[in-house]
């Protein structure tokens, strides 16, 4: 089994890899080559959230706390006063960070559904259902991204598995790239959750005729008098994203 440290270097060069493709390759802008790094990162240590006292673990439910909490104002509730948000922020923490935790880490063991290819195809689904308004071809490359990364750590802790110096393998062999989990009960709820968010997909989703990057309508990408970013070299992309991103922001936080 790979630890901590290796799985992030490994998920580093992965995410490095993803980078300079959607970059040079395939004209994305850097805030959105940038994206797909951190997806990319993020899935090759995420497997390991099964493991109760590992760092992902602590981190995912740390940030989870902060997060869920502050999206959930954000859609449901407006016109609270500062104590009434300040009230909710902390008991949505406390509720993240030990209850939900607590009910996480009884229901999952290292190393069985969250250690399997479902659950890697069940990270890429979220991914792209999280990034709502991006255009499609955005979120199948940021989707593939996580996912990505989320093999490369199965695949590490198969290689770790082996015992090289003794030509043997250890016992965890063949417990992590698998399409299965030795608990039926998780196997046919992953393959259930699979379903479910594969028919949410196609419902809420129009696939577009071409393939343009450019498409979306909130994506970072702008257009430029009908040319593509594709055509235009990296420096000019470069400074067009900066100023989009200028602009949008400015545009959100200062005129309104
Ligand atoms: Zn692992």
């Amino acid at each position: 089994m790979a630890n901590f440290k290796q799985h992030i270097s490994g998920g580093i060069i992965f995410g490095i890899l993803c980078t300079l493709t959607s970059f040079f390759v395939m004209g994305f802008t850097v805030v959105n080559s940038l994206t797909v790094f951190i997806l990319g990162v993020l899935g090759s240590i995420l497997p390991d959230v099964d493991c109760d006292s590992s760092t992902p673990n602590h981190l995912l439910f740390e940030v989870m706390g902060l997060l869920i909490p502050v999206l959930f104002l954000n859609r449901f509730l407006s016109n609270l006063s500062v104590e009434n948000i300040l009230f909710f922020l902390i008991v949505g923490y406390i509720v993240t960070k030990y209850a939900l935790k607590f009910i996480f880490n009884k229901f999952t063991v290292h190393r069985g559904v969250v250690h399997s290819i479902p659950a890697a195809i069940i990270v890429g689904g979220i991914v792209f259902l999280g990034f709502g308004e991006t255009s499609f071809s955005l979120k199948v490359i940021y989707a593939m991204a996580c996912a990505g990364g989320f093999i490369v750590h199965l695949v590490m802790d198969e290689i770790w598995s082996v015992d090289l110096g003794n030509n043997r393998l250890k016992n965890s062999f063949g417990t992590a790239l698998t399409l299965w989990s030795g608990s039926i009960i998780s196997t046919v709820a992953a393959y259930v959750v699979i379903v479910a968010m594969g028919l949410l997909i196609y419902s809420s989703t129009t696939i577009p005729k071409s393939l343009d990057i450019s498409e979306g309508q909130t994506s970072a990408v702008p257009r430029l008098e009908g040319k593509t970013l594709q055509k235009m070299g990296w420096a000019d992309r470069f400074l067009v994203d900066i100023n989009s991103t200028w602009t949008s922001l400015l545009n959100r936080y200062v005129k309104n």
